[in-house]
């Protein structure tokens, strides 16, 4: 696969602070209402904020396998935020056991990361630890194995956070467990996980917000109230482990209190026709809907076989897209994943190929008219133009690294150009 990615390290970030304040307005709708609302990007001093001036773009990955045909990738990246609060676990093979079974979660920390880290090393542990998960499969003693194990970890942590004095941090859990039968949803809070099966999302995981009826009903039953779509005006998001000072409301269980560590878990039957999962924070989700996110993974897996570079396009496609959060995520394919064809490959050039023929064209009409073509300018430019054949759900943002590549060539030559012109018209007075 072609990549012109490393080229442009230079320009990205500034061009991303340009295009994020251009779609400020835009993007607001998208965010959990009230995490930005103290934020003045003009008056950084007088305002501390949980974002950066500049993002961090470097990009955790990893990729592996398992014997069985389950294969992954993941990608992770801080972004703007001032903390890096996700956390992920991948085992395309999990050990105790239990052959042909995996196991992949991700885990997005709010109020610090130490309850995300936790559960990144030992939620599974927990999980096993009850016996319920085993070889010769029982789903419904699976799934109370999966349940017993958040609210076992749940009470253990809270334990450990008061002894230990840890942060006030709470973290969302979505995961996948795949058996040689069925595939286990498991969520808990707001990030999510979904299934592609012959080019459809057939399930994905159901968000815990607290404006949900039956979360809303438990949280006013413990006393609490949902304001400004949080729970007591603070916390967005409804089901979560840690989060303790939400954990506190006396005479009530653990599962009946404002936040609930209890997950959600679905069984799905596997078929040869299931192609791929995502499981991913909203920082993903925030930025792209199910089907979008679908149609683009199907469409880069015909061009691209690096499970990791097709991570790292869709973070910097959340990116470009306005997201603010960290951002995590992990594609896990089955035998039936699109794989990569010599015709979208031909295609593939062959879109590269007008994306460049047209940047040439912009930088040279700007420079007629004597004016600087700057890279935001010929992103708006391109992104107002009907171009056939781009990434389903991508759309022009998906192919920067071609215009970026482009706007380096043609902006360099032909300033080099001139600078010849200039030196010619020097000599001949
Ligand atoms: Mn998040």
């Amino acid at each position: 696969m072609r990549t012109a990615r490393r080229a442009s390290t230079m320009e990205v970030p500034s061009f991303l602070r340009q295009l994020v304040k251009e779609t400020e307005k835009m993007v607001t709708f998208f965010f959990k209402g009230g995490r930005r609302e103290d934020y003045d990007f003009e008056n950084e001093e007088d305002n501390p904020s949980p974002y950066l001036d500049r993002p961090i773009l470097a990009k955790d990955m990893e990729e592996g396998g398992s014997k069985w045909g389950v294969n992954y990738g993941m990608a992770s990246v801080q972004g703007w935020r001032v903390q890096m609060e996700d956390a992920h676990t991948c085992m395309p093979e999990m050990s105790g056991g239990l052959p042909s079974w995996s196991y992949f979660a991700v885990f997005d920390g709010h109020a610090g990361r130490t309850v995300a880290q936790y559960c990144a090393k030992h939620l599974l542990d927990f999980i096993l630890d009850k016996g319920c998960v085993m070889a010769d499969e029982d789903p419904d003693q699976v799934k109370d194995g999966i349940r017993n194990g958040f609210l076992g970890i749940d009470r253990h942590m809270h334990t450990l956070a008061r002894n230990e004095n840890w942060d006030h941090s709470g973290s969302t859990a979505t995961a996948v467990m795949i058996s040689p039968r069925n595939i286990y949803f498991i969520n808990c809070g707001d990030s999510r996980t979904f299934l592609c099966r012959n080019g459809q999302v057939v399930f994905y995981t159901e968000d815990h917000k607290p404006c949900n009826p039956r979360e809303k009903e438990r949280i006013q039953n413990a006393g609490g109230s949902v304001t400004l779509q949080r729970i007591n005006g603070s916390l967005a998001v409804s089901r979560a482990l840690g989060d303790y000072d939400f954990k506190e409301v006396e005479l009530k269980t653990q599962t009946e209190q404002l936040v609930s560590p209890e997950p959600e878990v679905y069984e799905l039957r596997r078929t040869p026709e299931d192609e791929f999962l995502v499981v991913a924070c909203d920082g993903v989700w925030d930025a792209v809907g199910n089907e979008e996110l679908c149609a683009f993974v199907r469409n880069r897996l015909q061009v691209c076989d690096d499970l990791r570079d097709i991570c790292a396009q869709v973070i910097d496609l959340c990116l470009y897209k306005g997201s603010l959060d960290n951002i995590s995520i992990i594609i896990i394919c089955f035998d039936s994943a699109p794989k990569v064809t010599p015709e979208a490959l031909q295609r593939e050039a062959a879109l590269e190929q007008i994306i460049e023929q047209k940047v040439e064209k912009i930088i040279q009409m700007m420079r007629a008219k004597d004016e600087d073509p700057d890279l935001l300018y010929v992103m708006k430019f391109l992104a107002s133009e009907e171009i056939p054949g781009l990434p389903p759900g991508g759309g022009i943002i998906s192919k920067k690294d071609c215009i970026i590549a482009a706007y380096q060539k043609y902006a360099a030559a032909i300033r080099s150009i001139e600078a010849m012109d200039t030196v010619g018209s020097e000599d001949s007075n």
